[in-house]
């Protein structure tokens, strides 16, 4: 392919690149801003290929219909719950991917650059290899604790802050014993700093707890995008550096966004060490007496009701109930009921995953409000149903200042008439806290799988 047909090629990817993360910050136009995102691939993959820089199509096409194989099988069988592992594991994949182009890079025997030209590629390797080595295995752990295979809790281990800080001087000093080493004789150092990455990447995520895990996620998206564009500069490929750019950059916008949704100082969310033992599987202790209801009051309860507030969580995803309860947000507002979603930034295991799943549902968007344009109107609402959501209405954020998500920031949904909460049992959420939420008076349980429930309340919610 001749130069200034791939240079327009990665221009125009690049273009449709940006077009596509502006289409996904919103929900109207985000299938738009995925299809721009996977045409632009396409088209700097196919570029990329048949420039002239590749030849080694003998090991590249059988690699390529590898990929694309497992990736449309991965894409085809992953349940929407489990997406941020995936992510999780992708962002790994990436991180590997730089370190692996890195040592190839500086082991590469067609490489006869002197100079301050071979310091320059030697700092993008040595960065590249660096940031690629956390991104590896930090994203390996943030996979096992979304799968719920690593325990939440933070890793607390004494002096925890000097060891990355003496991990982070060796790693310089081995960077300046890498740069001043003649031929590929900075190998051993580029080992050992390797190493270190590598630990650094599972202690940095190993000692952040589970109410922080959105920001981890976040914040590793935004390193993939770092390393993929140290690799950029390692190949002197103009595309993945611009690429790597707008992933972590929007990765780290994203971050900060999680840090404020959050009320945690991203410093200290980096640091470690907030958040108790995530996971589905510890229960909460009995704080008084809950009261149940049945489905079929629960229906009265919203035929009754002027104004009916829906809160989705997590539960929600797991239960798949999302499209029986855009059918009950139907009929209610064929009755002339005012009906709203509150969505809390972190809701589910991924950024914007309540917003995905109910506009799969065709829930109309002008319904769904972010937490902060909705939370004034708790009091003046009838009934709230919380399906599937534990942490993000979870009063002691606010109440108990020695929660481990407290000053989050959540849905005030006691201060409902009444609020219904759907849930199998009286497990606590991912973050692991108690939920004083369940023995509030003016709380109704309504336990039994989410999806259940809905169907139930469908069958008494005349069309
Ligand atoms: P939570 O994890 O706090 O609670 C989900 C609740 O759903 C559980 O209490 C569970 O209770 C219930 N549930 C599970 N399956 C079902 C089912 N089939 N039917 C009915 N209920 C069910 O979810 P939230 O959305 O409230 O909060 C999100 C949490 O995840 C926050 O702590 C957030 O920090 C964290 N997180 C968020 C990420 C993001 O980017 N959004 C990323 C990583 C973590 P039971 O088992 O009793 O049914």
């Amino acid at each position: 392919m001749a130069n200034g047909l791939m240079t327009v090629s990665y221009i125009a990817a690049a273009i449709l690149f940006i077009l596509s993360l502006g289409g996904l910050s919103r929900q109207e136009t985000a299938r738009r801003g995925n299809f721009y995102g996977a045409l632009g691939m396409g088209i700097a993959i196919l570029a990329t290929v048949i420039g002239a820089q590749v030849t080694g199509y003998g090991l590249l096409i059988p690699a390529i219909l590898i990929g694309a194989v497992v990736g449309w099988v991965l894409a085809v069988r992953v349940e929407m719950t489990q997406m941020p592992e995936l992510v999780a594991v992708l962002h790994s994949f990436v991180g590997l991917a730089a370190t692996l182009v890195g040592y190839a890079s500086y082991l590469d025997p067609n490489m006869h650059l002197t100079g301050a030209e071979k310091t320059v590629h030697e700092v993008e390797i040595y960065l590249g290899i660096f940031i690629g080595g956390i991104t590896f295995t930090g994203s390996i752990i943030a996979f096992g604790k979304l799968r719920g295979s690593i325990s939440g809790k933070p890793l607390m281990l004494p002096g925890r802050h000097w060891i990355n800080l003496v991990g982070l001087l060796a790693a310089v000093y081995l960077g300046s014993v890498f740069l001043g080493s003649e031929g590929t004789s900075g190998l051993m150092p580029l080992i050992a700093m390797t190493v270190i990455a590598f630990l650094f990447g599972i202690h940095l995520v190993m000692s952040i707890g589970g109410a922080d895990m959105p920001v981890v996620v976040s914040m590793l998206n935004s390193y993939s995008g770092w390393a993929a564009a140290a690799t950029g500069f390692m190949l002197s490929n103009d595309l993945l550096i611009v690429t790597g750019a707008l992933v972590g950059s929007s990765g780290a916008i994203l971050s900060y966004i999680m840090c404020r949704a959050m009320n945690r100082s991203f410093i200290s969310v980096i640091l470690g060490g907030f958040g108790t033992g995530g996971g589905t599987s510890s229960t909460a202790e009995p704080q008084g007496d809950v009261v149940p209801i049945s489905a079929e009051d629960t229906a009265q309860l919203l035929s009754d009701a002027k104004e009916v507030i829906i809160v989705p969580g997590y539960g929600m995803a797991v239960a798949q109930a999302q499209g029986v309860i855009s059918e009950i947000t139907k009929r209610l507002r064929a009755k002339g009921i005012k009906v709203r979603f509150g969505i809390h930034p972190v809701a589910g295991r991924l950024p914007g995953h309540m917003n995905v799943l109910l506009a799969e549902a065709k829930v109309p968007y002008d319904i769904v409000l972010e937490m902060d344009e909705i939370n004034a109107d708790f009091p003046n609402t009838d009934a709230v149903l919380v399906v599937g959501a534990n942490d993000i209405v979870n009063p002691s954020a606010q109440d108990d200042p020695g929660s481990p998500i407290a000053g989050m920031p959540v849905l005030q949904v006691w201060k409902a008439k009444t609020v219904v909460v759907f849930k199998r049992s009286m497990a606590t959420g991912y973050a692991g806290v108690e939920n004083p939420l369940f023995y509030k008076e003016n709380t109704r349980m309504l336990f039994g799988d989410a999806k259940k429930s809905v169907d139930a309340i469908l069958a008494h919610i005349p069309g």
